[in-house]
């Protein structure tokens, strides 16, 4: 299914970037939660966590690597990390995404 992530990463949707390589694009929240709120996609078309593999394994690093160099480019000194898995979880997007979040006070737990 082609969700609107992937239309992002074909160009047939523009997204305010902050970030790409040959396996990841990043880009601001259309409806940020805070002041910092970013998305890091893969370009590999995965479904959520639930979809991963052992293959997945070195992308998964990947991702998170580059949220933290994002994160600190970003001149972050606290955020979090979200991935929602799953409808009950809040995913609406079903394309893997890490939500960098951040430039306020979090509350904890979340909702
Ligand atoms: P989730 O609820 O975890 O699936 O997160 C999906 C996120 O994608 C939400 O925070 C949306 O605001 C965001 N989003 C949806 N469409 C776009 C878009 N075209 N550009 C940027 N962010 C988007």
């Amino acid at each position: 299914m082609t969700t609107i992530f992937d239309k992002i990463l074909s160009g047939e949707i523009p997204c305010d970037e902050v970030f790409s390589d040959e396996k990841c694009l990043a880009f601001k929240d259309i409806t940020p939660q805070a002041p910092i709120h970013i998305l890091i996609i893969p370009r590999k078309p995965i479904q959520s966590l639930k979809q991963i593999k052992d293959e997945d394994q070195e992308l998964l690093g990947h991702l998170l690597l580059k949220g933290t160099e994002i994160a600190s480019s970003l001149g972050l000194e606290s955020w979090r990390t979200v991935i929602n898995t799953g409808e009950e979880a809040g995913q609406t997007v079903f394309h893997l995404h890490i939500h960098i979040i951040g430039g306020r006070k979090l509350k904890w737990p979340p909702g």
